[in-house]
């Protein structure tokens, strides 16, 4: 006899039940019962028609009914309640809005009437002008608010999946949306550095987010809500789409003695069997086994839900499929961002007590030197034994790539060292020679193998500073742009020749931009016997730490005129480049525009907004406009003189005047060592240093070799007479015909101090500025090109400039 099959739900679980059955078994008869009027309907996609990017309503309608009864002979039944489940006898009770209440006999059903929006008992929760969106008479409710403009102001409640879409497709209706999360950051699969980075994306956007504050209550005010918040804070709103969570659409299956949860969610075994035989439930309404640990789990998801319908089919036609369990992969579009997950989060690790290590890269979507490549953050989390536990993904390009890669080595049981051997599809304009999930294997592996020891940013505070040294080995640009608190900075470069300057006893925390840098200072410490930790992701995962964006001073429009056309003069285009790359390219731009002038600089590394930022308040020049948009800063800078701001840029260290200016007057060995061994260290603690030299002191500056420059015979004589750079010069003190020079020289290479012209090395790749006066120039006969490279020209107004900004000035 033929099977009779019973669905309930013409949904995501329900429809692809049907469909599958009938792919099984075409002689069995399947009927489906839908509450509402549409079945198989893009619940998915219903945010963005709202928002208008799916311009077309009938879009979201995948099947019909009509649809499913002529491809499919599916008898489908609209509008038609399943109210009541029989086990004892096989038989449903419907409610149809055309028979009234009736009765059907089933040989299997199906369950599938997933999860229905959470709405507490708050005051005033009832109002008309509180929305929930899960089909579409909810959508249609809502858009027709929208495109009758008889809404403004938009408070989304709840910063969910479901919740932040709303705000963007919303906001880019032209609404003023604010959303508001009672936990301390929305999307609650995402760790709280990953999740910030949307977060500011979503403020930079123009959404007003207010997290950590729950609804109180709704009152009414005339043709509009307030919306009142534990805070105590009121937003007025004409809409508010209450979006913090669902609970399974179970209520008529609690009298039918099919075992639920302590939630309400339907219990199933792997074949999506409920307690009772023939009776199988898929979907949101189901309770899960998580597969990364094995505990139960509510999930509600499409993938799942589709996967599960399938599986349910297939044991009724006597196909004996499991479902594994799931691991939660899912993705987010938040403006130019994507945000992606798979596996458990470290909250969710740290809740089971769950062991486990995390490494972060920042790699870019594909090769930098492709235009376009944008910078991607990805997390990993993996146990001793190398099984991955989990992967989040933020960035604008690629992130998806990844994730979805990780995911499918999750679920063929993969570890850290099966994420090294992956070959990846590369060419420049798709990814880089060691794809980002390369990338992630090696950066586990090597914690895993005992090559490098990690830290995070956020255990940074369990370190005691009197027992370790933060060691910053970026370059002096980036590092004066912005750097931890206490810590110092000695370039990666130049970390072999200064390995003096640190202390063994102390534990060194390494960190760079991104990690990698302080992966290889790291090594070379650790082989010269430091006991050393590097930062995983570097700087960058710090900066992603840091919580939502304040407000920008009133003379940064942020954003504000991104649709307003600024002239300017100049452009440049700095995409693909990583710091402190465009910022290198922004100044030499800025220096050779003139007074006034207005520079455009699109860039893709994301730190760039911050750092240019911070750059135009240090330098004076300012910054009209930045804006972001598909992963691409666009700034608009002016060149000008204005006084630079005192507002802190980086760490504490870079508060307020604390520069250091040092005026070399003497041409002596030992006067010129004192002041580049003053200037190295001053530069070493992060401060600004400017060497000022002028008139004997010129000479240390000369180069070696003689050039030949134009010059009259006087000034000829003058060089002739006066020592020719670092070399040629005597001590001040028991010279004794240069034996003295000599010895001094052999006693500090034995004590293996730098000599100077090592001194002035390190001091140049420092970043320290050795200015030589230009008067004195005048005066000794000597020319530009007769100084070492790097020399800037300077007069007296600039040192009093650079020295009105110090709070050390030496004359030596
Ligand atoms: P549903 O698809 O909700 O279908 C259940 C159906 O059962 C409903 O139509 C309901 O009317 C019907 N029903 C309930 N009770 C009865 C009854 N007693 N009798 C008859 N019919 C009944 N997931 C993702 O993975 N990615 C996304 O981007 C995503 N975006 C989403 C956006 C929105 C706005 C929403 C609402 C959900 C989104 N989801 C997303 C979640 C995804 O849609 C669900 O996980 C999936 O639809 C669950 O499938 P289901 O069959 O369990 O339930």
């Amino acid at each position: 006899m033929n099977k009779k099959v019973i669905i309930v739900g013409g949904v995501a679980g329900g429809a692809s039940a049907a469909a599958r059955m009938r792919r099984l078994d075409e002689h069995a008869q399947i009927i489906l019962f839908e509450r509402d009027e549409h079945i198989s309907f893009a619940n998915c996609g219903l945010p963005y028609y709202i928002g208008e990017t799916i311009q077309e309503r009938e879009k979201l309608l995948v099947q019909t009914p009509k649809g499913m009864q002529d491809r499919f002979n599916i008898d489908v039944r609209v509008n038609s309640e399943v109210i009541a489940i029989h086990p004892e006898n096989k038989t449903v009770s419907i409610r149809s809005k055309t028979k009234g209440v009736y009765e059907e006999s089933y040989d299997a059903l199906i369950l599938s009437p997933g999860a229905k929006p959470i709405k507490p008992p708050i005051p005033g929760i009832d109002s008309e002008k509180i929305f929930t969106l899960r089909n579409i008479a909810d959508t249609d409710r809502i858009k027709e608010r929208v495109d009758y403009n008889l809404s403004k102001r938009v408070v989304v409640v709840g910063g969910g999946y479901i919740g932040v879409e709303m705000a963007e497709n919303l906001k880019e209706r032209g609404l003023d949306v604010t959303l508001v999360e009672a936990a301390p950051h929305i999307l609650a699969p995402f760790d709280s550095e990953m999740v910030m980075i949307l977060e500011k994306e979503l403020e930079e956007q123009g959404v007003n987010l207010l997290l950590n504050d729950g609804v109180a209550a709704f009152q009414e005010k005339g043709d509009a809500l307030d919306v009142v918040l534990n805070s105590g804070t009121t937003i007025t709103a004409d809409l508010v789409i209450l979006a913090i969570g669902v609970t399974p659409d179970t209520a008529f299956i609690r009298e039918s003695g099919i075992q639920l949860g302590s939630r309400g969610h339907i219990l199933v075994n792997e074949h999506m069997v409920t307690s009772i035989p023939d009776i199988y439930a898929v979907g949101d309404a189901i309770e899960v086994k998580d597969f990364i640990n094995g505990q139960v789990a509510a999930i509600p998801l499409a993938g799942p839900a589709n996967k599960q319908g399938r599986i349910a089919a297939d044991n009724i036609a006597g196909i004996p499929s499991f479902f594994k369990g799931t691991q939660g992969t899912s993705i987010i579009k938040v403006f130019s961002i994507t945000g992606a997950t798979t596996g458990n989060n470290e909250r969710t690790l740290k809740r089971l007590n769950q062991p486990y290590h995390v490494v972060y890269v920042h790699p870019f979507s594909h090769a930098t030197y492709y235009p376009g490549a944008v910078q991607n953050s990805l997390k990993l989390l993996f146990n001793e034994e190398g099984r991955i536990l989990g992967a989040q993904g933020v960035g604008t390009q690629g992130v998806d790539k990844s994730i979805d890669v990780i995911a499918t080595a999750i679920r063929l049981k993969g570890t850290v060292a099966d994420l090294t051997d992956l070959e990846l599809a590369y060419a420049p304009p798709y990814s880089s020679a060691k794809d980002p999930v390369n990338m992630l294997g090696f950066a586990a592996e090597n914690i895993l193998a005992g090559r490098t020891e990690v830290f995070t940013y956020e255990s940074l505070a369990n370190y005691k500073s009197e027992e370790t040294i933060l060691l910053d080995v970026r370059s002096p640009l980036e590092f004066n742009n912005g750097s931890l608190p206490g810590a110092i900075n000695i370039p990666l470069d130049t970390l072999r020749q200064r390995l003096g300057e640190l202390d063994k006893n102390k534990l060194i925390l390494a960190y760079c931009k991104m990690g990698l840098q302080g992966y290889l200072a790291s090594c070379i410490l650790r082989q010269n016997g430091f006991k050393v930790k590097n930062m995983t992701g570097g700087f960058k995962s710090a900066v992603n730490f840091s919580p939502v964006q304040e407000k920008p001073p009133s003379t940064i429009t942020l954003g504000a005129l991104k649709d307003a056309s600024i002239s300017f003069h100049h452009s440049l285009d700095a995409c693909g480049l990583c710091c402190p790359g465009p910022l290198m390219q922004v100044k030499s731009a800025i220096d050779k525009m003139n007074v006034h002038e207005i520079l455009r600089v699109t860039a893709s590394d994301p730190g760039f907004t911050e750092d240019i930022k911070a750059w135009c308040k240090q330098t004076g020049n300012p910054l009209m406009d930045v804006s972001k948009s598909k992963g691409i800063i666009t700034a608009f800078i002016k060149k000008d003189n204005l006084p630079k701001t005192e507002l802190p840029v980086g760490g504490e260290m870079n508060k307020g005047k604390d520069n250091k200016t040092i005026v070399v007057f003497s041409g002596e060995l030992d006067k010129a060592m004192a002041a580049f061994i003053i200037a190295n260290g001053a530069a070493a603690m992060g401060k600004k240093v400017t060497l000022f030299f002028t008139f004997w002191g010129l000479n240390i500056l000369r180069k070696r070799e003689p050039i030949s420059v134009k010059k009259s015979f006087m000034d000829k004589m003058f060089g002739f007479m006066m020592p020719r750079g670092s070399k040629a010069l005597k001590l001040s003190n028991m010279n004794m015909l240069g034996m003295g020079t000599k010895m001094m020289r052999m006693v500090m290479k034995n004590k293996n101090v730098s000599s100077l012209e090592e001194l002035i090395q390190s001091a140049m790749t420092a970043g320290i500025e050795i200015v030589a006066c230009q008067m004195s120039l005048d005066v000794m006969g000597l020319k530009q090109e007769e100084l070492l490279d790097g020399v800037k020209i300077g007069g007296v107004g600039y040192y009093l400039n650079e020295a009105e900004d110090s709070n050390v000035n030496l004359f030596i």
